[in-house]
């Protein structure tokens, strides 16, 4: 029955060849065999991942309320097309450089600090459009405490404005309007209110708690109480952030500076970053050398809700991945080492259902085999037992696969069952002898087929042919596949070849 027979096929050392040849050609057990053999032989490092400890590093948890502080809000401007974004944001960077000491050139690092005189500070987001938004919602990643809503006066509420607000919802995150272009003539900010109602953006006005500041962005009219306005929403939002323990924050951009190197520029969330932290975003790691603000000035720390550009990084981290502190530079290449194989495995995973796709190749491959040897009448007894040896020295083989030693995966083809066998009986006498595993996939009487270039491709191997011979589209497929095709018609030669390529896959040292 299915049970004994597949008990058997799985316990090697039962001699296939004391079952009765009719169930051995049983396809339901075909089926479960050969997904077995090629699963346990691609699944090996799988089962590996479960038993190593997890060496990723992640997030901590939320911190005691008793050590939240604090912070600036994070803004993100948003808004339709030519509403005036980017006159908004450059405005609010002017009013800091009249401001600053160094009055110098700013740079655009993907965001900036704004000064209130008051005090106060706003973390403005100025990467252009919704890009940075929406790559960080897509990670799962938030950096916005608040968005502006730019909207034209003039233009009202356009697609791209309902496209934000959308955004903004989805996010959570709370809305500011800006009524822009205030200083235009034909400006009317009532009816910009007015429209905003019909997408659940209620101004105070009208009874809600959005707050709208007529405003003008190319004049700078108003901007304070735009500013002011935003900080009043962070305070009753309570944007706070615990200053101290290992820093966490966001990549917003990165780029590589000719003089600097590779760098990025992140948000701090957590903790305070400090020269010589090392820290570790996706697959990258950096020993922070230095950080600079916006104004090209060299940072000793920076804070939570302060964006930095950090110098220091190995590889660049990606924008929207988190960013994480990590004890020592072991610990950080140790989270890289760990991540870079889990992608391994992932990729892994994907080649072994491709390979279980080939595999239902087989299986049809051998129902057509299966349907010519019934056809053979006296000969079927003696086809099954063939078949379902064939099937256990695949079986062996998977095993075989799991060990480190080199191996040398084989497709054995001759004229006739005397030259197989004899080559099989070589190949044993070398195999023990050796270091190195010979593992014969398959072997069997006629010319080289498909199934045989499959089978070779699967599982890396070469195939050896002794008088048998292979059509033109067979070359062809095997060169296609990298598949090694060898034909003799010596066996000597053929086993020396055979040897040959043995050794070239033993260490150098052996
Ligand atoms: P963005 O596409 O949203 O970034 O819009 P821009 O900032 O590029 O502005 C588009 C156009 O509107 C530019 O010609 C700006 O000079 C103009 N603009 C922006 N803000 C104002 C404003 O407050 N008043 C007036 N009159 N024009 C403005």
């Amino acid at each position: 029955d299915f049970d004994h027979v597949l008990e058997a096929l799985l316990n090697t050392s039962m001699d296939i060849d004391s079952l009765e040849p009719d169930t051995v050609l049983e396809e339901r057990w075909v089926k479960e065999v050969l997904t077995r053999s090629g699963m346990k032989f691609r699944s090996a490092k799988l089962y590996e991942t479960r038993e190593r400890p997890n060496r990723d590093t992640h997030r901590r948890p939320p911190a005691d309320p008793a050590n939240l502080r604090p912070r600036p809000p994070v803004v993100t401007i948003m808004g339709h097309v030519d509403h005036g974004k980017t006159t908004l944001l450059d405005s609010l960077r002017k009013s800091q450089i009249v401001s600053t000491e160094h009055g110098g050139i700013t740079q655009h690092i993907g965001a900036f600090l704004v000064k209130l005189p008051t005090g106060e500070k706003i973390t403005f987001l100025d990467t252009p459009g919704h890009a940075a938004f929406s790559s960080m919602r897509a990670r799962g990643a938030n950096a916005t405490d608040i968005v502006i809503l730019v909207v034209a006066a003039d233009d009202g509420v356009m697609n791209q404005t309902v496209e934000s607000i959308q955004h903004a919802k989805n996010a959570k995150v709370p809305i500011i309007v800006a009524v822009n272009k205030c200083d235009k003539p034909q400006a009317d900010p009532q009816r910009v209110k007015q429209e905003l109602l019909a997408y659940d953006v209620v101004c105070e006005e009208f009874g809600g708690d959005v707050q709208a500041i007529h405003v003008s962005a190319l004049k700078g009219d108003n901007l304070m109480a735009l500013a002011e306005a935003t900080v009043a929403l962070a305070e009753v939002m309570e944007v706070k952030a615990e200053p101290s323990g290992l820093v966490e924050g966001l990549i917003i951009e990165s780029r590589t500076d000719k003089g600097k190197g590779p760098l990025s520029t992140v948000i701090i969330q957590r903790g305070t970053l400090k020269r010589g932290c090392v820290l570790v975003a996706g697959k990258s790691w950096a020993k922070v050398r230095f950080l600079f603000d916006e104004n090209g000035q060299t940072l000793k720390e920076a804070g939570p809700s302060v964006a930095v550009e950090v110098v220091g990084w190995k590889d660049l981290p990606s924008a929207g991945e988190l960013l994480l502190e990590v004890e020592s530079e072991q610990r950080a290449r140790e989270v890289v080492d760990w991540r870079t194989y889990e992608e391994e495995q992932e990729k892994l995973r994907e080649e072994q259902s491709a390979i279980e796709q080939k595999q239902k190749l087989h299986l049809d491959e051998y129902k057509k085999e299966r349907e010519k040897l019934s056809s053979l009448g006296w000969r079927k007894r003696k086809a099954a037992i063939y078949q379902a040896n064939k099937l256990k020295y695949a079986m062996r083989d998977s095993e075989k696969m799991q060990s480190s030693e080199p191996q040398l995966p084989l497709v054995i083809k001759g004229d006739v069952d005397g030259s197989v066998e004899a080559i099989l009986n070589i190949l044993d006498s070398y195999d023990a002898e050796e270091q190195c595993q010979l593992h014969v996939l398959h072997f069997g009487i006629g010319d080289v087929s498909e199934n045989d270039v499959n089978m070779a491709d699967t599982f890396r191997g070469s195939i050896y042919g002794f008088n048998v011979k292979a059509s033109k589209s067979i070359v062809q497929l095997a060169e296609q596949r990298g598949v090694p095709l060898k034909l003799h018609n010596i066996i000597y030669k053929m086993v020396d070849e055979l040897k040959e390529e043995l050794s070239s896959k033993l260490p150098p040292d052996v």
